[in-house]
């Protein structure tokens, strides 16, 4: 509601500005989606997926959910529209509702809102492979700058980006890390609670994401999948890091950084901000090269992002950044029928010009009019009576100090302009 609402449409309108300075373009994804392709690219034993997802028979009796997240949709409007053909890389951000069926508190919904950036790049005929690895980490920086300049720009506190690498999926990468992690929970499965417990089974990667404070210590002392990167993979976090020191960001290194999304690979990072409590993330995003060939495209390139919006604007408005009442830049207090004639000519010139205008359908009293005019937050009341009218010469009065002053029309639009 207003004016959360103007809050809400400045970092919108700032999210367009800043990814436009990139060349992002928008994309605008469906709203639910077949099932089957969250199912297939977030992964069914995920707790979006899972758990979390609002599914519903179709009357075909195919299964719909409400989108979870947009980068799947994003990955399959890129091959259903043969974005492989489009100068490349191709770069698209979105913005809009998403749906999980969390516990809801503070920053936490069911309803949420999301901005979010991807790259996506097709492989070309003879390209690829570790000869990408520059190319790949000046991508994945500059996608955490251009999130980096958009929180800078919107004045965003206590912003703190953290990055890890978890690999590939290989038995030289992160299977053989997840082989020696699971051997390595099984030896400490009793000391784990409930939820770590079935994770050694289905997804032993997300037990390094318990906030648990009992299994703190223990996590510490489990393998860390930087001493299991392959050289690839290895190289290719150095050289990210390098870039984004190349760029100015500041970051540091958290190991259990895994994310909860099964498409991830190599960089993953997130972003926490002030002034959130326990739900302190803003962005989380990463890189998912093959993503789009699991879902039926080409072999191709993928690093994205997503900002959780309603946390953003609590972190904005906790740093009193919110939005100002909307306000208005004159209320035209009309006082005799034929000033209605002239207030109506004036208020469609006012606003064809740009200026928030508030005209009383009924005449008022003078002292009603200028309460009103006080309580909406305009800052001129334009005072139209028989006099006025007679000599085209406007009554100005500035509310904040009482001022009153006598001015043609072109003379008060001037002064408005200089505001
Ligand atoms: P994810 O898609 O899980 O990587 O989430 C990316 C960002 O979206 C998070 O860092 C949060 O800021 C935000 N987010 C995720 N789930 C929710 C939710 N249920 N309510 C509000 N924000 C959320």
């Amino acid at each position: 509601m207003p004016p959360d609402t103007e809050l809400w449409n400045r970092v919108e309108a700032t999210a367009r500005e800043v990814f436009g300075t990139f060349g992002f373009g928008e994309i605008r994804p469906p709203i639910f989606e077949p099932t089957e392709l969250f199912a297939r690219s977030i992964g069914a034993d995920t707790d979006v997926v899972g758990k979390e997802m609002y599914t519903f028979e179709d009357r075909d009796n195919s299964s719909i959910s409400l989108r979870p997240e947009a980068t799947a949709s994003v990955c399959r409007a890129y091959i259903e529209h043969g974005m492989h053909a489009w100068p490349q890389p191709v770069k698209l951000y979105y913005l809009g509702p998403m749906f999980r069926r969390e516990r809801p508190q503070k920053g936490r919904y069911r309803q949420f809102y999301q901005i979010g950036a991807e790259v996506l790049e097709t492989v070309q005929p003879g390209q690829g492979g570790p000869k990408d690895i520059p190319k790949d980490a000046a991508v994945d920086a500059e996608v955490i700058e251009m999130v980096m300049a958009f929180f800078a720009r919107l004045g965003l506190e206590g912003v703190q980006l953290e990055i890890n690498s978890i690999g590939h999926a290989a038995e030289n990468c992160r299977r053989g890390y997840v082989q020696k992690l699971k051997a390595a929970l099984e030896q400490v499965k009793d000391k784990l609670g409930p939820d770590s417990q079935r994770r050694i089974e289905t997804n032993p990667l997300r037990v390094l994401d318990s906030k648990l404070e009992s299994e703190q210590a223990i996590i510490a002392g489990l393998p860390k999948i930087s001493e299991h990167l392959c050289d690839d993979c290895a190289k290719q976090y150095a050289e990210v890091k390098r870039q984004l020191d190349l760029r100015g960001v500041k970051y540091t290194e958290n190991w259990r950084l895994v994310r909860g999304l099964d498409y991830y690979m190599r960089t993953t990072f997130e972003i926490t901000a002030r002034g959130l409590g326990s739900q302190n993330a803003v962005c989380g995003g990463g890189r998912y090269d093959g993503l789009v060939e699991l879902l039926g495209g080409l072999p191709t390139k993928g690093i994205g992002f997503a900002i959780g919006e309603d946390r953003l604007i609590l972190s904005l408005q906790e740093a009193g950044k919110g939005g100002a009442e909307a306000g208005r830049d004159v209320f035209v207090a009309w006082m005799g029928e034929k000033a209605q004639t002239s207030a109506i000519a004036a208020a469609q010139r006012l606003r064809a010009a740009g200026f928030r205008v508030e005209l009383p359908p009924v005449e008022q009293k003078f002292g009603k009019a200028l309460g009103q005019a006080d309580k909406l937050g305009a800052r001129y009341a334009l005072i139209l009576g028989e006099d006025e009218i007679a000599t085209g010469q406007w009554t100005v009065k500035t509310l904040a100090d009482g001022a009153q002053a006598k001015m043609s029309e072109s003379e008060f639009l001037e002064k408005l302009k200089r505001l």
